[in-house]
């Protein structure tokens, strides 16, 4: 079905087919709309092609959260408050469910899609650290197949991915926390909410015998995307999460970011934000393990 507003053809497929049809004849005339956040903030500012297809007649088939192996699969539309009222959510991925309650205001969470905040490829979308940390495919199917993609393959810069113009996302496959791990989501923005992050930060940190066997550190907006932090993991590996170790850390994803100076921040302040944002989820995971009993 398609209907035209003023001089914006709106596409409205009623099945998955339907839909990767039009893209593979529109391509990148048409724009893909799912929970149409960012989507109206592009139209408002007049950047906003001529074509929509309009994902909302499949919700039936995309709008689903299941498990898969260890972990979760979040279908294309299953909006934020779908995924923060999931059980399966909480129980396998509370880090990323931490990163989806910071997230707009309740109307942009009923809305808006985790799926969406991927596809938008911006550096300070929010899901995006703790896919990074957590580990996550990206389906994307076309008419002549489906590739999936893993997420820190798909990312190329600033609104940039390996998805082609004929293809649409229809799921995220996310892996599980490990258990007896803990993760943290930290970030800053200019107010503290409604605001795109200064800089945000995921982590995910297991023990054995009292020192740390995995570290996985992710920084958003401090590069083109959302990078991983060596320098920072390589210090945690194998230590026991003493404060010395934690602001080691937190300096080394200070020296493994690689900000710009923009409206929002400088980059001086930005290495600054990461250090005392990874020192402050550290310290708070080294806390919660300690509370549990985990080593
Ligand atoms: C007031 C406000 C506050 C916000 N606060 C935050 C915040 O705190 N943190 C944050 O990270 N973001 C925030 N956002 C941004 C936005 O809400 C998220 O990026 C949201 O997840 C986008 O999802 P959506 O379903 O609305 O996507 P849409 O707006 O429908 O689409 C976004 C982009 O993804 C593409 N797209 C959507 N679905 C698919 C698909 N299945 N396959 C391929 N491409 C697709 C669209 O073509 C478009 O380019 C905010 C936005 C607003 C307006």
């Amino acid at each position: 079905m398609a209907l035209r507003y003023s001089n914006i053809k709106v596409y409205r497929p009623e099945s998955l087919e339907e839909a990767l049809t039009i893209l593979s004849t529109r391509k990148e005339k048409v724009r893909i709309v799912a929970g149409s956040t960012d989507v109206t903030v592009m139209m408002r500012s007049g950047t906003i092609e001529e074509e929509l297809l309009d994902l909302s007649g499949l919700r039936r088939s995309l709008a689903y959260i299941g498990a898969s192996g260890d972990g979760v699969e979040i279908g294309a539309l299953a909006t934020y408050m779908m995924l923060l009222s999931n059980v399966l959510v909480h129980e396998r991925v509370p880090l990323l469910a931490e990163a989806m309650r910071t997230i707009g205001s309740p109307q942009i969470r009923n809305m808006g899609t985790l799926v969406g905040n991927v596809a938008n490829a911006s550096p300070a979308g929010d899901t995006i650290p703790p896919l990074y940390v957590l580990g996550a495919d990206i389906v994307l199917e076309g008419i002549s197949g489906t590739r999936n993609i893993s997420v820190d393959e798909f990312f190329l810069g600033v609104g940039k991915t390996v998805r082609r113009p004929d293809e649409l996302i229809t799921r995220i496959i996310v892996g599980g926390q490990p258990p007896g791990s803990r993760g943290f989501f930290e970030k800053l923005g200019l107010r503290r909410a409604m605001a795109i992050s200064v800089v945000s930060v995921a982590g995910l940190i297991s023990l054995d015998h009292g020192v740390v066997a995995d570290a996985r550190i992710a920084l958003g907006a401090v590069a083109p995307t959302v990078i991983r932090a060596p320098g920072a993991e390589g210090r945690l590996k194998g230590e026991e999460l003493t404060d010395d170790v934690m602001w080691d850390a937190a300096e080394a994803a200070a020296r493994d970011a690689k900000p710009v100076t923009d409206v929002r921040g400088t980059a001086g302040y930005r290495r600054m934000v990461v250090a005392s944002l990874v020192y402050r989820g550290l310290s708070r995971v080294a806390y919660e393990l300690e509370v549990a009993g985990i080593d």
